[in-house]
């Protein structure tokens, strides 16, 4: 059957961007109950604010599409201090007003955990308001941030409305990016932040250590996991995403031994890392076999979409229809299904191993 997946046609909800609630030294986190709309209709202005006094890493949220606890990028407090993932480039000065509110005024780092839309749109942006921000990626992604017309590949996936969704990334100029690779750190000021290639979701995705709390920030590589569930959705997005590397990716981490981790789709797992990886790798593992399985059956593509939905929503534990909103906004099924066909399409003889 033919295993190419077009993007359905499907709005991906409220697209103007909002601007944050943030408090001070805490996670910042949007209410999924009490959207903010617009402007507030007033604000008081604080001449000086201390910065975060911490070093624990705190969830900034974009509110991509509109919506709250679904997209964070993360700030790493400290002397000099860093911001992991921007989120898109449409929702650039929600974060910025969120730094402003936490009272940083300077970026020493802007650190990307993989090129993708939601993950690094933004970064041209937030690297102009931040001019001396150095900003980092893995080694094969930087040329994503210097060219985003490069991003070509991705705009198709969405079927041409990747940036009516993410808004259109700035380039940043070369002199200011750098390439990481597997092992290199991150001068956070007295403390150092560790890059470790993660392989799977991207090719060249990268989670960050670091080394003084234990705290990891993860990216996409575990997954998604939205607040008010412990359920860990897999993300397997074309083009690149291979099943194996990520779960091997998952296994690395482990090694790690990390005190804490932080996912971009949103935030601190609520369960103790070990049980999240557990998850993360039996959520992979459920999604690749229940594939397989109806692949065989199916005889269109909407018809595997349909049963590949089934299955997997039967083995879900229950969740909240906002739960479930937000999995389909951030991490829509019909991409995770369009990344497995790929993935199998390229690369056969893997994605025919169970591992
Ligand atoms: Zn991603």
């Amino acid at each position: 059957m033919n295993t190419r997946f077009n993007v359905r046609k499907k709005v991906l909800g409220n697209l103007t961007p909002v601007r944050l609630a943030a408090k001070n030294g805490k996670t910042v986190e949007g209410t999924p109950s009490e959207p903010r709309p617009g402007k507030p209709k007033s604000r008081k202005r604080t001449a000086r604010i201390s910065p975060p006094t911490t070093t624990a890493p705190i969830a900034l949220d974009t509110r991509i599409f509109g919506q709250t606890g679904i997209m964070a990028a993360h700030l790493l407090p400290g002397s000099k201090p860093a911001l992991i993932d921007t989120g898109p480039a449409n929702t650039a000065e929600n974060v910025i007003e969120a730094l402003a509110e936490l009272g940083i005024t300077r970026l020493d780092s802007i650190i990307l955990t993989h090129a993708h839309y939601d993950h690094a749109g933004g970064a041209g942006r937030i690297a102009e308001h931040f001019p001396e921000a150095t900003i980092y990626a893995h080694k094969s992604a930087t040329r994503y941030l210097t060219d985003p017309s490069l991003l070509a590949g991705s705009v198709e996936i969405w079927d041409g409305k990747a940036e009516e969704l993410f808004g259109s990334p700035t380039a940043i100029p070369v002199r200011r990016v750098r390439g990481l690779s597997d092992g290199d750190t991150v001068d956070l000021g007295g403390r150092r932040l560790q890059a470790i290639e993660t392989p799977g979701h991207t090719r060249s995705h990268m989670v960050f250590l670091d080394l003084e709390t234990d705290a990891m920030i993860c990216g996409d590589a575990l997954g998604i996991q939205l607040p008010g569930s412990r359920i860990i959705r897999p993300s397997t997005p074309p083009s690149d995403c291979t099943h194996k590397e990520a779960i091997a990716s998952i296994q690395k981490m482990r090694s790690y031994t990390p005190a804490s981790v932080h996912l971009a789709h949103f935030g601190e797992s609520r369960q103790p890392p070990e049980e999240t990886f557990d998850r993360a790798i039996l959520a992979i593992n459920d999604w690749h076999q229940s594939f397989i399985k109806k692949s065989e059956l199916a005889e269109s593509e909407e018809e595997l979409l349909r049963s590949v939905n089934a299955c997997v929503e039967a083995t879900l534990e229950p969740v909240p229809p906002s739960v479930r909103r937000g999995f389909e906004a951030i991490n829509p099924a019909w991409l995770n299904i369009a990344g497995m066909a790929n993935e199998r399409k390229h690369r056969p003889d893997d994605f025919a191993d169970a591992v």
